[in-house]
């Protein structure tokens, strides 16, 4: 039972994913839906009855005759704690990211928490991508699409300790320099605006990106023959970005350089 609902939950599945069947959204940051849980970032958690702690609903699989509740004060106050605690230590400025979305939702106050923010400088080394990392809430999904859940190009990994943990290249060495393919898996998936494809990065920061003049477009890439699904994302005639689903069965919102940056034969 979730939420006073009966759900008849396949074996093996995890709260959220059995939630998710009868219309329940349980928040995540480390969870993608092309990825295995990372169990990194607790904002997931729900209560289960006869369990004293909150449960990550992400990884934690259901049981016959569970009784869960997914969005009870105490869970709210818990996720409203994960996120000022972030909000301590990164930047909230990307008003549409994932991150500020659950904010808005659990009515977290980004000045709570007394911390010292990430100071980084804009990685900008190359004409498709941005890397943000002052945004970086290291919820490990830009690494595993890199890794082996995705793309199997190990380019970045989680380097440092403590304060010091950021995503970094193998010595920490420019990305043009590094393993990158530019497929630009980490940036679909990556919840916070911390890599974002330069198009985007350029119009939010000349104030041009306006979302509501934006219509998305789907269609199949036609680089090749594998057929991975794309979403034009265009703005008064021009695509500004290109996207996958990440739901689709062909390509689970991984693309190739071409099919996420080589639109400009189309203008
Ligand atoms: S663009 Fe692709 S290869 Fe490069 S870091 Fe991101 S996921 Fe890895
Ligand atoms: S860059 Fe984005 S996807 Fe990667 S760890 Fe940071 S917040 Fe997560």
């Amino acid at each position: 039972m979730i939420d006073g609902i009966e759900v008849d939950a396949k074996a093996g599945a995890t709260i959220r994913s059995a939630a998710e069947t009868v219309g329940i959204e349980i928040p995540t940051l480390c969870w993608a839906r092309n990825l295995n849980p990372a169990n990194a970032c607790r904002l997931c958690v729900v209560e289960v009855e006869g369990t004293r702690p909150l449960v990550a609903s992400c990884s934690r699989t259901v049981e016959d005759q569970m009784v869960i509740t997914t969005n009870s004060a105490r869970v709210r106050e818990n996720r409203r704690s994960v996120l000022e605690l972030l909000a301590s230590a990164v930047e909230l400025d990307w008003a549409e990211s994932e991150l500020v979305a659950h904010f808005v939702e659990y009515e977290a106050r980004s000045d709570h928490f007394d911390g010292t923010k990430l100071e980084e400088a804009s990685k900008i080394h190359d004409d498709l991508f941005a890397r943000e990392y002052s945004r970086c809430v290291l919820c490990y999904r830009c690494v595993d699409a890199c890794g082996d859940q995705a793309q199997h190009t190990f380019a970045i990994a989680i380097a440092g300790r403590g304060f010091e943990s950021r995503v970094s290249t193998e010595f920490d060495v420019r990305l043009p320099d590094s393993a990158c393919v530019y497929c630009g898996n980490c940036i679909a998936v990556c919840p916070t605006g911390a890599l974002t494809p330069l198009t985007e990065f350029v119009m939010r920061t000349e104030s041009t990106w306006v979302q509501e003049r934006q219509v998305v477009t789907h269609t199949v890439c036609a680089f090749c023959g594998v057929g991975c699904n794309l979403e034009l994302h265009v703005q008064d005639d021009n695509i500004v970005k290109v996207t996958s689903p990440s739901d689709h069965d062909i390509s689970l919102g991984n693309l190739c350089i071409k099919g996420r940056f080589g639109w400009q034969h189309l203008d």
